[in-house]
């Protein structure tokens, strides 16, 4: 028997925000283990980004600057061993091309992993939740339009207030009971308008808003859908 088993190299690019980036490693260990038991766990390389480098660039509309941040964390993660690289932010994936086209390896794009999730699931129209730039510029809504879904946004107040939640309380590590209740009423705006499941499509929104507060619409969970696809990749299984 080897002593060391080789398995595949999960890189994962954080920091952004470190809140999501330890969920994601939590749940990426989580579920490898719930497969394959005893002590058996992924081997992660992640290179967490400082977030106020993230802010500065998403405030100033710099993607060509942080294309070529990301994508200079990326090389250094396929250098350092990984087998395949996850991004932890929903927004920053406007400039996922440019760094697959840096890298041999995989990128695995966060809306290809939900999208088979709501493929599964039978969800034809989303309602989706996340930062201004998701949002509101058309790139985001594009990745899930052109896999065939239909999309839907909150209105321009809702969007502000949503981003706010997300930069100003969920990234410090904030949960406040007010924008819990807020982040509710704007879901069930969904509701309303009849689509099929909400994406929480900003990694940390999970820590306000979770399927037992809202019974009336599937939530689905960007970070989780990611993080699981992470550690079935790890596994070999796909
Ligand atoms: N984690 C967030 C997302 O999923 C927002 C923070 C960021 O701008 O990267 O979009």
């Amino acid at each position: 028997m080897d002593l060391i088993e080789p398995i595949k190299k999960v890189g994962l690019i954080g920091g952004m925000s470190s809140q999501a980036t330890g969920r994601y490693y939590e749940l990426i260990n989580q579920i490898y283990n719930q497969i394959a038991g005893d002590h058996n766990y992924p081997e992660i390389i992640s290179y967490s980004v400082n977030f106020q480098n993230i802010d500065n660039l998403l405030k100033e509309d710099a993607w060509e600057a942080g294309s070529r941040y990301l994508s200079e964390k990326a090389k250094l993660l396929e250098q350092s061993g990984a087998d395949f690289i996850l991004m932890v932010s929903n927004t920053m994936h406007r400039v996922a091309d440019s760094i697959q086209k840096n890298i041999s390896i995989p990128f695995i794009h966060i809306a290809d992993a939900v999208s088979e999730k709501l493929n599964d699931e039978f969800v034809r129209s989303i309602g989706v939740l996340g930062t201004l730039p998701v949002m509101k510029e058309d790139y985001y809504k594009e990745f899930y339009r052109s896999r065939g879904f239909e999309v839907h946004v909150p209105d321009e107040f809702d969007q502000i207030e949503v981003d706010r939640i997300i930069f100003d309380e969920l990234c410090k590590g904030k949960v406040l009971e007010s924008s819990k209740k807020k982040l509710q009423e704007i879901c069930l705006k969904f509701v309303q308008q009849n689509t099929d499941g909400i994406l929480l499509a900003c990694t940390e929104l999970e820590m306000a808003i979770q399927q037992e507060d809202l019974k009336q619409i599937s939530l689905f969970d960007t970070m989780e859908i990611h993080a699981s696809k992470a550690a079935m990749l790890a596994l070999g299984r796909d």
